[in-house]
């Protein structure tokens, strides 16, 4: 027996949100659509073909085609012809929901341009799952993807989103984990609450949740396994005195040039940047 359904699907591109872990987190009308599209597209086809297998769903002749990154600009035009010619096409991304961290952005780019019509079956993502667990505060977020690799880029990108007004959302590898969070703390301190969230609906999930500065500690030697979302939360701006920046800045002035010292504070207290730059000058005129 199947949960899927033939439907009829009108001409389009149907994009399918499909599991960050547990097959069965797969809603029923992204199964239907799985049964009943003309084409498939998938960023990688042996994950889709095995999703429709623990589902049931066959493939019954229909083109499979393959859609990432490094074929776009081939396969574009080819899923544009099909949909010219009256066809409903349904793409997935490997996990989760296509165009999150992951292709699709510039097919729907196209589609839309070309006057098609797009739909989505909304499903899982692991920023909401993430989010979710965290404890930390959903009212307003930022999705912030993967943060550069190389340190130096790293930490300039995270001074970037010290002032965001929400909680902040990374995804990171295992591999980085660590490293990603030394940046946050020499950053943004470590009084900012935080979560690691690790293999979301998967056997091993875990959340860990505390100070920045506690995580660090906590994960300090344990090497992390699996797909991982960092979570920050916003800054806050009213704990911060003239005499708390001043001795922030002291510490900062330690590491470089006053520019750089101020982007480090502001970065770590969320404040207006003429504010700490005000205070840098004085004193530097001190001194
Ligand atoms: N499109 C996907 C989505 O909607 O979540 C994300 C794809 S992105 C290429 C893969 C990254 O998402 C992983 O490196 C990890 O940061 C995060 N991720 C995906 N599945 C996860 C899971 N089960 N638990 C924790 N993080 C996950």
């Amino acid at each position: 027996m199947t949960a899927a359904n033939r439907v009829t699907l009108a001409p389009g591109l149907y994009f399918i949100a499909t599991p960050i872990g547990t097959a069965r987190d797969i809603t029923l009308r992204a199964l239907d659509i799985l049964a009943s599209a003309d084409i498939l597209a998938a960023e990688d086809t042996r994950s889709l073909r095995k999703l429709m297998d623990i589902h049931a769903i066959a493939l019954e002749g229909r083109p499979l085609l393959a859609y990432h990154d490094h074929n776009g600009k081939v396969q574009r035009p080819r899923i544009l012809n099909a949909l010219e010619a009256g066809k409903s096409v349904v793409y997935a991304s490997e996990a989760g929901t296509p165009l999150i961290a992951d292709p699709g952005y510039q097919l729907a780019r196209a589609v839309t341009e070309a006057g098609y019509s797009v739909t989505a079956a909304p499903g899982p993502s692991a920023v909401l799952a993430a989010l979710t667990l965290s404890g930390l505060p959903t009212d307003s977020f930022f999705f912030a993807g993967f943060a550069p690799t190389a340190s130096g880029q790293r930490k300039k990108f995270l001074q970037s989103l010290s002032a965001v007004p929400g909680t902040l959302v990374f995804y990171e590898s295992p591999k980085r984990v660590h490293k990603m969070l030394d940046d946050l703390v020499s950053v943004y301190g470590t009084s900012r609450q935080a979560a690691v969230a690790r293999e979301l609906t998967k056997k091993f999930e875990e959340v860990l949740r505390g100070p920045l500065g506690d995580l660090q500690r906590e994960l300090e030697g344990r090497p992390l396994k699996g797909e991982i979302v960092v979570l920050v939360d916003r800054g806050a701006k009213a704990e911060w005195d003239d005499e708390a920046v001043r001795a922030l800045l002291s510490e900062a002035f330690q590491g470089g040039s006053v520019k750089d010292a101020v982007a480090q504070v502001v970065a770590q207290t969320n404040l207006p940047r003429r504010q700490v730059y005000q205070l840098a000058l004085s004193m530097e005129k001190e001194k």
